[in-house]
């Protein structure tokens, strides 16, 4: 990206404020006009007093209305440079967050617009998706604000300096005139010199923040293997290196600004000659008041763009980081297709066709799967850890497309359904359900925004999740992040339920909760199932066998298909499935066990009776 189709593309973020923004450069020309006021008043001052001083006619009356003229203007000046600078400053802020709003929320609102796909891509990981967003947002908007604020008068009053010195002297314009290319030159060199060392400056920061997230985050994992010592290393090394970029930069930055200042001199002594020499020879014009008033239009011709440097740094790195905006604002294929068909009512009869299915990074997932999934019959998808079931509810809940095959929903194709339509009638619940930050109540209410709290409250107690939360201090109000993996996943289940909708997917749901919660949460699911369509996915064998299809998959194949029983004595993936998941939870001895328990305890009963 260059600078031209930087501000193209800036220009409609710009154009909301456009009042904002010529109230902003009135103040800007207005301000850089007053800046040439002292130069004019000095040039005058010196010369009426250089007539005063020595002449016939000098009264103390004439003197004090030379320094009361003066002061006056000196100080009404710099009165309204205040207020415009202050005004100029506050617009410009106001500008600039306008506009960084307006990138911020841009970016988000068309993010939400985007299909799973694009999250997927690792160059879009939401750390690394958060960083462009906000370094594009805040780089652009300074840029804006740059440009506007700093660049733009500094310009002009520049410009002004010059004319005002061209128009007292040609020649001593010319010589302000071949300074701005030299500063221009060094400023370049300088930019150029920097670049490489900002950018490992960058790297260096982007790492010694992640590093020392690593380390809070992870700092039970340190602790335990006792590694303490290993990380400050790592953080001693990213350290030093950081220190030796930052020192390069400000010693490159130091130089820089000498030969700077060297120049800045050098032009200022030229000017002094050279007008010294314009007086002293006689020169139509010249008077002492005119070496005063050329040094300082020199100043206010150079010190802007001593500034330059800043700016230019600011506006590169916007370059860098507005190319990583706009792609992500740019990207038209990852908008979420949507069909237009809405039936009255939804039946939940799924069926796959041959689907063969790739993730954006090129892990095929699905081949030539076929499924049948019908409303009130419970479908398990069993498999092994990477099999492909999760991918299966993905692709059922049209989070992805399928590279080829077809997918039916009720017989019509899901391409043509309306896609929030679909998904407001599919209950999703996963192994690891996102809660939201906010309380309790509002995670349940996510189900369904418009439900009484009384629904809220019959929804956890479906999820068995009533009594712990009325036990906590502000109940329904508590912050939900705070509760443990197992009752989070029963909110999420709440959630669910609130929402009752006709096709339920669940992705692995009990798999972090404890036994009881377990058995309560089944027997709710249970309760619910009955004329729904519903997909489990459980590693759970006491799920599975109560499911009345069953898909086994193994490396994205359907194997098997069929209920429980005839599967397992087909013997296949589905038996070894269920085999290894008997032998972990070493049946044999808990039905030996609990068998004995039940022995004893009828033995007892029996001697009870007898002993009456
Ligand atoms: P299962 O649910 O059976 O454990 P998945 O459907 O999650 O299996 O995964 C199937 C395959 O797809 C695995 O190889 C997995 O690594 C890969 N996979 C899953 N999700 C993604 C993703 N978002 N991007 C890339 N590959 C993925």
């Amino acid at each position: 990206m260059n600078l031209f189709q930087l501000f193209k593309r800036i220009i409609p973020y710009i154009k909301p404020f456009r009042f904002l923004l010529v109230a902003t450069l009135t103040l800007t020309l207005l301000g850089s006009l007053l800046a040439q006021v002292n130069a004019i008043v000095l040039d005058r001052t010196v010369d009426a007093i250089n007539a005063l001083v020595g002449s016939p006619t000098f009264t103390w009356a004439k003197a004090a209305k030379i320094l009361t003229i003066v002061s006056v203007v000196l100080l009404g000046k710099e009165i309204l440079r205040a207020g415009i600078s202050f005004g100029q400053n506050i617009f410009g802020e106001k500008l600039r967050i306008n506009i960084s709003q307006k990138l911020s929320l841009g970016v988000v609102e068309r993010i939400l617009k985007y299909r799973m796909a694009f999250f997927s891509r690792s160059e879009n990981a939401p750390g690394m998706l958060q960083a462009r967003i906000d370094q594009g947002a805040s780089s652009i908007s300074r840029t804006i604000q740059n440009f506007f604020i700093n660049l733009l008068p500094m310009v002009v009053s520049s410009v002004l300096a010059l004319i005002l010195i061209f128009a007292a002297n040609v020649y001593v314009g010319l010589v302000a005139l071949a300074v701005v290319p030299v500063y221009f030159w060094i400023t370049a060199l300088q930019g150029r010199k920097l670049k490489s060392s900002r950018k490992n400056m960058r790297g260096f920061n982007e790492k010694k923040s992640g590093s020392i997230m690593n380390i809070l985050e992870s700092i039970n994992v340190i602790k335990s293997f006792n590694r303490e010592e290993i990380e400050f290393g790592k953080q001693t090394e990213l350290q030093y290196g950081f220190y030796g970029s930052q020192l390069s930069i400000r010693k490159a930055s130091f130089g820089f600004d000498a030969l700077k200042s060297f120049v800045n001199q050098t032009g200022t002594v030229l000017i002094i000659i050279l007008t010294s020499y314009l007086v002293l020879s006689g020169y139509p014009g010249m008077t002492i008041g005119k070496i005063m008033y050329h040094i300082m239009l020199f100043s206010n011709v150079t010190a802007p763009i001593s500034q330059l440097q800043r700016i230019f740094d600011d506006l590169n790195d916007a370059l860098v980081y507005a190319e990583g905006y706009f792609d992500i604002v740019d990207a038209e294929g990852e908008l979420e297709p949507t069909g237009g068909y809405k039936p009255e009512k939804v039946r939940g009869n799924f069926e796959m066709k041959g689907v063969d299915f790739t993730y954006p990074n090129g892990t095929k997932a699905l081949h030539n799967v076929s499924l049948k999934v019908d409303s009130g019959v419970i479908t398990a998808l069993v498999g092994l850890s990477g099999a492909g079931k999760s991918t299966i509810v993905n692709l059922l809940d049209k989070f992805y497309e399928p590279d080829c095959g077809s997918i039916t929903l009720d017989g019509v194709d899901l391409k043509e359904w309306d896609t929030h339509y679909l998904r407001e009638h599919i209950g999703l619940v996963l192994q690891k359900n996102h809660i939201f930050s906010g309380s309790i109540e509002e995670n349940i209410r996510y189900g369904r925004p418009d439900a009484t709290f009384e629904e809220v409250e019959e929804a956890a107690k479906k999820a068995s999740v009533y009594d712990q939360i009325v036990g906590l201090p502000n109940g329904f109000d508590s912050p939900a992040t705070l509760l443990s993996g197992g009752q989070q996943q029963r909110i999420a289940i709440a959630r669910m339920f609130l929402k009752n909708p006709p096709i339920i997917f669940l992705d692995e749901p009990t798999a972090s909760l404890d036994a009881i919660a377990t058995e309560q949460i089944k027997a709710a699911i249970d309760a619910i199932k009955k004329d729904r369509t519903v997909i489990i996915i459980s590693h759970s064998i006491s799920q599975i066998i109560d499911s009345e299809m069953v898909y086994a998959l193994k490396n994205g194949r359907v194997e098997q298909s069929g209920d429980p029983d005839s599967l397992y004595r087909e013997g296949g993936v589905y038996k070894d499935i269920v085999d290894a998941s008997a032998r972990s939870l070493n049946i044999e001895k808990l039905a030996q066990t609990i068998d004995s328990e039940g022995r004893r305890g009828r033995r007892e009963e029996e001697l009870g009776d007898s002993g009456q």
